[in-house]
C-alpha cells in the first residue's frame, strides 16, 4: 500500500494481487465511513421501531386482556330451578324477568363500574367497604349479592321448618317462628319505596331482622347500626311482585314461607356462626 497526494487529497494506492494497482482517495474513505455510519443508523432505526412495535403490541395484548377479565369478572349465575318452578307462588313471567333482565343488569353495570383498583376485590369485599367507592358499585355489587342470595335459599321443594341449632335460636330471639315472620314480613312492608327485608347475623352471633333501601344489605359498612351476615332475604322491589301481585306486597310476602328452603338458611347460618367464632 502507498500514500499519494492528488491535489490536496491522500490517494491510497493498492497493489492487487494479480499485480494492477487500485486507489482509493481520501474522499472515497470519507464517504465509505460515512455510509457505514448512514447504514448502522437506519439498522439502529429498525430496530428500535421493531422493538417500539413489539412492546406496543405486548402492552395492547396485556391491557386489552386485563380489560376483558375486568369485563368479566362477575358472571349471572344459573337459577338452580327451572323459571316456571316456584309456580304458583313466584309465577315463570316475573322469574324471568327477574333474573335474566334485572339480576343481569346489576351484573352487567358492576362489572362497568370496576377498575384495575377493584380488580381483585371479591364481592363481600367490595361490600364490606362499599363507603369508599361511588354508588355504581354500591347498587350493583348489592344487586349481584342479594339476588344470588334470593335465588339460593328459594326452593320447589323447600324444608318449610328450620330444625336444630337455627330453630333453638330463632325461638330464643324471636319467641316462635311466626313471630321471626311476622317480623321479617313487617319489614318488608315497612320500607318506602324498593328494598329487601332481611334475617342476618350480627357479628357478636346474635340473629336479627333489618329492612335496607335499594340494593343495601347489613353487609354494607354504610349500614351505621345494623350490620352482619345476611342468611335470608326478601326483595321487596316492585319488580318482584308486581306481574303477579300487583301493589299487594303483603301477598307477596306470605307467598314466599311457602318456597323459602330453611334448609339453605340452615346451612348459611352454620358457616357464619363457624366464621365468627
Ligand atoms: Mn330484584
Amino acid at each position: 500500500m502507498f500514500f499519494a497526494f492528488d491535489n490536496k487529497k491522500v490517494v491510497l494506492i493498492f497493489l492487487n494481487k494479480d499485480t494492477t494497482f487500485s486507489t482509493c482517495s481520501y474522499n472515497d474513505l470519507f464517504l465509505s465511513y460515512l455510509q457505514n455510519i448512514i447504514n448502522f443508523m437506519t439498522l439502529i432505526k429498525q430496530l428500535f421501531g421493531c422493538f417500539i412495535k413489539v412492546y406496543y403490541l405486548a402492552l395492547t395484548y396485556y391491557k386489552n386482556n386485563k380489560i376483558q377479565n375486568i369485563m368479566n369478572k362477575f358472571q349471572l349465575p344459573d337459577l338452580p330451578y327451572p323459571y316456571e318452578a316456584l309456580e304458583p307462588y313466584f309465577d315463570q313471567e316475573t322469574m324471568t324477568i327477574h333474573h335474566h333482565r334485572h339480576h343481569q343488569a346489576y351484573v352487567d353495570n358492576l362489572n362497568k363500574a370496576l377498575d384495575t383498583t377493584t380488580e381483585n376485590v371479591e364481592l363481600e369485599g367490595l361490600l364490606a367497604q362499599v363507603s369508599q367507592y361511588g354508588p355504581a358499585i354500591r347498587n350493583n355489587a348489592g344487586g349481584h349479592y342479594n339476588h344470588s342470595l334470593f335465588w339460593e335459599i328459594l326452593s320447589p321443594a323447600p324444608k318449610i321448618v328450620p330444625t336444630g341449632r337455627l330453630a333453638k335460636e330463632i325461638e330464643a330471639t324471636f319467641g316462635s317462628l311466626d313471630e321471626l315472620k311476622i317480623k321479617i314480613k313487617n319489614a318488608g312492608l315497612g320500607q318506602f319505596g324498593s328494598g329487601w327485608s332481611w334475617l342476618y347475623v350480627k357479628y357478636n352471633g346474635a340473629l336479627d331482622v333489618v329492612a335496607t333501601p335499594n340494593q343495601d344489605n347489613p353487609l354494607m359498612d354504610t349500614q351505621l347500626m345494623s350490620r352482619g351476615v345476611p342468611i335470608l332475604g326478601v326483595d321487596v322491589w316492585e319488580h318482584a311482585y308486581y306481574l303477579k301481585y300487583q301493589n299487594k306486597r303483603a301477598d307477596y310476602l306470605d307467598a314466599f314461607w311457602s318456597i323459602l328452603d330453611w334448609s339453605v338458611v340452615e346451612k348459611k347460618y352454620e358457616e357464619t356462626i363457624g366464621k365468627l367464632i
